[in-house]
């Protein structure tokens, strides 16, 4: 989303405008697409008279069926306030449109560019010679398509990297633990050289065991798995295997920096409401259990700190 400046306008109400990069060309691309869809209703509201607010008395003036002649007084003139009603709506409709926020920015740029050109309007045919409404969708499914391909790209550069890191994960532990997060603990285990620990979340009272297993020709950790540890003699309780279930189904397997992250997302679940729908519980009694990953503003880096969204399972 494009950074918003308020601009100020004495006396009227004020709008937020968004600011306007006129070098870029999905803007230029989506502002003409504004101006098309503008005169496409121009030309729908010039069939508003007569043609849209008459139609109701059209049966008496075109049919010869006696039926259409003998409409009542009454329905007739039912039938014209409704037409009526709907010209103006769509009228009213337009005018909104064409003062919007969005628009503002639109007109004043057209309007520099008139001064600039002192009243010579570019317009070669008077006719609009592209569809920019589809140019913009092409040019939106092709940035969103280059951005997937950049992530995955990059996504496969760090993976290779922590592959062929014999020890890349005790420096990740290290990094963590250094942040010091309230109620998150790492507790080694006794075997150094093994990829295995276990983290503690003292105030949901959980701990989970991580493990992390290697493929064959590289010396780093492929993929990190993790397990409940509870008490023996008691079983998982439900939140707890509804947020294994979620951990399972993360991206960036190979990942402990963004494993870690998740897993500290889940230290105060008790108190973390609903990106959503902003409640604690939903209807079902229960607590928003799924990570959602917030893009990243940076590039990602290996010092990169993941932040997560918390939502209820109906809430997605
Ligand atoms: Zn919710």
């Amino acid at each position: 989303m494009p950074p918003r400046t308020r601009i100020s306008c004495a006396g009227r109400e004020c709008a937020e405008t968004p600011t306007v990069d006129w070098e870029s060309e999905v803007q230029l691309v989506s502002s003409l697409a504004k101006l098309q869809e503008l005169e496409r209703k121009i030309h729908e509201l010039r069939q508003c008279i007569p043609a849209g607010i008459l139609s109701p008395l059209a049966p008496i003036s075109t049919s010869n069926n006696p039926s259409d002649q003998a409409a009542s007084p009454s329905t007739l003139h039912h039938g014209l306030e409704i037409a009526a009603r709907e010209g103006l709506a769509n009228i009213e409709q337009f005018q909104s449109l064409w003062r919007s926020p969005e628009l503002k920015p639109v007109w004043d740029h057209v309007q520099t560019r008139i001064n600039e050109s002192n009243g010579q309007l570019v317009q070669p045919t008077g006719m609009w010679e592209k569809d920019y409404a589809s140019i913009l969708a092409h040019l939106t499914t092709t940035k969103q398509s280059a951005e997937e391909d950049r992530l995955r790209q990059e996504e496969e550069t760090e993976r290779a990297k922590a592959l062929s890191s014999e020890g890349g994960w005790r420096s990740v532990i290290e990094r963590f633990s250094q942040r010091d997060l309230p109620g998150v603990h790492i507790i080694r285990s006794k075997n150094q050289d093994k990829p295995e620990f276990a983290v503690t979340l003292a105030r949901a009272g959980m701990i989970f065991l991580l493990e992390g297993t290697r493929e064959p020709d590289s010396p780093g950790v492929a993929n990190w798995q993790v397990a409940n540890k509870v008490a023996s003699g008691r079983s998982p309780t439900k939140l707890e295997l509804a947020i294994l279930e979620c951990l399972d189904s993360r991206p960036r397997k190979w990942d402990l920096a963004f494993l870690l992250d998740m897993i500290s997302s889940y230290a105060e679940i008790k108190q973390t409401p609903c990106a959503k729908c902003t409640k604690l519980t939903n209807n079902a009694a229960q607590l928003p259990v799924i990570r959602r990953v917030q893009p990243a503003e940076q590039p990602t880096d290996s010092t990169q700190i993941f932040s997560f969204n918390a939502y209820h399972p109906d809430c997605l």
